[in-house]
Parts: structure tokens; C-alpha cells; sequence
């Protein structure tokens, strides 16, 4: 079997109201895949980056009756979260279903719409459940060959930092003892514990004096497909991360305790970096001792993800404005480091017991 690829795709989104506020001009281009963005205190300056898809959601959208944002006239240049589904969201569904673990991260700046992206709001709805959706129609089409099971994680203890473990075993790799897994039927009963799991992120931020934007959530399903006839069980992991904010902490007023939380966000985010150039570095062929998985606990739990068994996507969003000039340049290479990373997914297959 080949290498896999991390797919990676760029998203540019509407100005917000501040930016608009502040006259803000766009400093984001797009031609096909790739991106360009240009340096405002400098005309001469401008950077190019060439990713597998780039989704330009700046501008040429209307919103119809329901609040749904759709290109503005047929052809328009507006990229819906149909059709970012259909690039990133239909392939992942697709391995998921043949065996492999899949992956999908959004990475950017808070605000950038790191979270439109992945889980949407109102009717706008994103990538998760879209695949959730696709996923339980996919069970149902298939229900006379095969019996299925999807599994959502919710932990319990979140409320209380620290109050789970990391823990490591030989063939299971880096887990996180204690989760709560919940059967589900239906993709409205994953969506009930996306919010379930979205409110106790908000809740545990507070309790902690933080912003939920500094933490990072990872939503997992199990997906477990027997097929009677050939006696054959096939399980995969799909990984959903919506990270934390990846903007640098600015430590003007912090108050302590935002700052060592900050810190330990933004370390493991470094860490997260490191891995990526440790394995883009191996992609093309130079000789790395150490990749350090074991830094932060998010490079533990997506150990698989990153140089191993998942096909993995990463999407990147970023703001059109000059006033987030530095933050996206960061974003784009952080992004073009991640897509050098070539993971060896296998089909997770074995005889049913
Ligand atoms: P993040 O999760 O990265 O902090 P959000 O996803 O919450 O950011 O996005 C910030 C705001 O921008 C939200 O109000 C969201 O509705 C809007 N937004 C983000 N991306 C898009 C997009 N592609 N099209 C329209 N609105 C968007
Ligand atoms: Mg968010």
C-alpha cells in the first residue's frame, strides 16, 4: 500500500462586523487551488501557497429565507458548506466506511471560522454533521449486509481539569482512559451530543476563568461494520478536531492564570507544529531522530493521525483582512508545513469473533 498524503484545504471567510467596522481591506486572493496573500505595509510583498483546495467564502453569497449562505446567482463564486462537504467531508465518510481511521482538523486564528467549518450554526450547518447525516443514511442503505454501531465519546470528568488520564498500549497506541462511548442511531442523536459536548466546553472554560476558543475539542466516532457473510469486522476511527485558537497569546493584562492556560495551549499547538515539520522533514527523505508525540497530549491522542494509520485532512480558515495580515501568513505556513506529511493508512480488518 502507498503513502497517504495530508490533504489540505484553505478557507477564507466574510469580513466580520469589526473588520468592516474598521474599513478593513481584503489582502486574500484565490486562483483555483491556490492562495495568495499580500503584505499591507508593503505592495511589493506578497506570498503564494498552493494547497489541494482553496475555498474562497469572502464574498458572492445571499442568504436565503432560512439564514442558509449560498453562492449569490448560479455559478457564483461563494464556496457553501455543501460544497466544502463534497471535497473534504464525502472522502473521509469514504474511508471511514472501507477501514481506515480518518481525520479531519481545523486549524486558524479565533474567529477565523475554524467552527463554521467543522460543526456550523443554524442552518448553516458543517462538515460534522453533514457526515453524520451521510453516515447514518450509508448504515441504513447497507442495513441487510451489514450491522453497524457508531460510538460518540463524551467525557464526563471535562468539568474538572486534569481529571483524565492519558494512557498508552502497546497495540492501541495513546488513549484516554475513562471516556464515556455512547451507541448512537441516528446522526440527530450525535448532533444532541455535539451540543451536550459543545456546552460542557463552554462550561469548563468558564469554570476555569478561560475562553473556550483556548481549547481544543475532539469529537471521535467508532464505526464498527461486521459483514456477516464474509465474516469479516472492520473498525475505524474518524477524529474530529476543532482546535484552539492558533493566534499568539498577546500577554499584555493576562491575568495569571489565562496565561499559564494560554501557555499550555500554545505549547501544545508548538508541539503540534514540531510533529508536523518533524514529519514533513521525513516526507522528503532527511533523517529525523525524534519526532515528539509526547510533548503534548493532543500530538499523543493524534499520534495516529500524524504519520500513521488515518487518512487525514486538515482545513485552515482565515480572515480576508490586512488587520489579520500577520495571523493568516502564520496560518498558510503552518498549513503548506502539514501537507508534506505522508501518514500509512491500512484497512482495520479481521475475522469476526
Ligand atoms: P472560530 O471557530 O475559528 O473561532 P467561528 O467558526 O466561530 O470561528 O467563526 C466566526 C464567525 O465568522 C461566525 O459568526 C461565523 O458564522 C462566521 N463565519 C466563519 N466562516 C464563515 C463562512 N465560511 N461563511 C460565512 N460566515 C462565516
Ligand atoms: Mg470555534
Amino acid at each position: 500500500h502507498g503513502k497517504d498524503c495530508v490533504k489540505v484545504a484553505v478557507r477564507v471567510r466574510p469580513f466580520n462586523k469589526r473588520e468592516r467596522d474598521a474599513g478593513s481591506h481584503c489582502v486574500v486572493s484565490m486562483v483555483s487551488s491556490s492562495i495568495t496573500i499580500q503584505d499591507p505595509r508593503d505592495s511589493q510583498t506578497r506570498r503564494s501557497f498552493c494547497f489541494d483546495y482553496a475555498y474562497w467564502s469572502h464574498s458572492g453569497f445571499s442568504r436565503d429565507r432560512r439564514g442558509l449562505y449560498v453562492p449569490e446567482e448560479e455559478g457564483g463564486r461563494y464556496a457553501d458548506q455543501d460544497s466544502v462537504f463534497q471535497d473534504l467531508g464525502e472522502g473521509i465518510l469514504d474511508n471511514a466506511l472501507q477501514g481506515y481511521n480518518a481525520t479531519l482538523l481545523a486549524y486558524g486564528q479565533t474567529g477565523s471560522g475554524k467552527s463554521y467549518s467543522m460543526v456550523g450554526y443554524g442552518p448553516n450547518k458543517g462538515l460534522v454533521p453533514k457526515l453524520c447525516d451521510r453516515l447514518f443514511e450509508a448504515i441504513r442503505e447497507n442495513q441487510d449486509t451489514r450491522q453497524c454501531q457508531v460510538i460518540d465519546l463524551l467525557s464526563r470528568g471535562s468539568r474538572t481539569s486534569g481529571a483524565l488520564r492519558v494512557r498508552e498500549e502497546q497495540h492501541r497506541g495513546f488513549y484516554v482512559e475513562g471516556l464515556r462511548t455512547v451507541p448512537c442511531d441516528s446522526a440527530h442523536q450525535v448532533e444532541q451530543l455535539m451540543e451536550q459536548g459543545t456546552r460542557t466546553r463552554t462550561t469548563a472554560a468558564t469554570h476555569m476563568n478561560a475562553n473556550s476558543s483556548r481549547s481544543h475539542m475532539l469529537i471521535v466516532l467508532q464505526l464498527k461494520q461486521i459483514f456477516s457473510k464474509e465474516s469479516i469486522t472492520k473498525q475505524s476511527n474518524i477524529n474530529l478536531v476543532d482546535l484552539a485558537g492558533s493566534e499568539r497569546q498577546r500577554s499584555s493584562g493576562s491575568e495569571a492564570d489565562r496565561l499559564k492556560e494560554g501557555t499550555a495551549i500554545n505549547l501544545s499547538l508548538t508541539t503540534l507544529g514540531n510533529v508536523i515539520s518533524a514529519l514533513a522533514d521525513v516526507a522528503v527523505g532527511k533523517k529525523v531522530v525524534h519526532i515528539p508525540y509526547r510533548d503534548s497530549v493532543l500530538t499523543k491522542l493524534l499520534q495516529s493521525a500524524l504519520g500513521g494509520n488515518s487518512r487525514t485532512v486538515m482545513i485552515a480558515t482565515l480572515s480576508p483582512a490586512d488587520i489579520c495580515f500577520e495571523e493568516s501568513l502564520s496560518t498558510l505556513r503552518y498549513a503548506e508545513r502539514a501537507k508534506r506529511i505522508q501518514n500509512k493508512a491500512v484497512v482495520n480488518e479481521s475475522p469476526t469473533e
